[in-house]
């Protein structure tokens, strides 16, 4: 089994929104997470969940985050649906990992997407 890569990049744009010297559009914070919407947005509602501590994907967090950590980052994630009025028209939520995905910026993050039908879950073809 391969090891998880653990490398966290204290520089990446995520980061810098944490520690507050980047701005964003915030939607909700906590102990926990820190929800904002997307700069370049892919629905009409499109807002980042990412969890307060340094971990660069869903492996890394789900491997090595603290049981509150995670319990507490997938509530914010619920909350934030709710806090944009999702939960009754629906939203799909989606956490992109490592190349194949095309994640893009290394710290663990969920997209909470909404506000119009969402489609089919994956592209089909190229
Ligand atoms: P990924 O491809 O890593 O799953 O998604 C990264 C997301 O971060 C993209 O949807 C991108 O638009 C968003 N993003 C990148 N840089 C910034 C930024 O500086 N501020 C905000 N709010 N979103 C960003």
């Amino acid at each position: 089994m391969a090891e998880i890569d653990t490398t966290y990049d204290s520089e990446n744009i995520f980061a810098k929104i944490l520690r507050g010297e980047i701005p964003c559009n915030k939607v909700y914070e906590d102990d926990h997470a820190l929800a904002f919407h997307d700069i370049n947005p892919q629905a009409p509602v499109h807002v980042l969940v990412i969890p307060k501590g340094s971990y660069v994907s869903n492996a890394d967090f789900t491997a090595n985050a603290p049981d509150a950590a995670i319990v507490g980052f997938m509530r914010a994630v619920g909350h934030v649906a709710r806090i944009l009025d999702l939960d009754a028209p629906g939203y799909r939520i989606l956490a992109n990992h490592g190349v194949d995905s095309g994640q893009e910026v290394p710290h663990y993050h969920v997209h909470v997407f909404g506000g119009r039908s969402l489609g089919p879950m994956l592209k089909t073809s190229d």
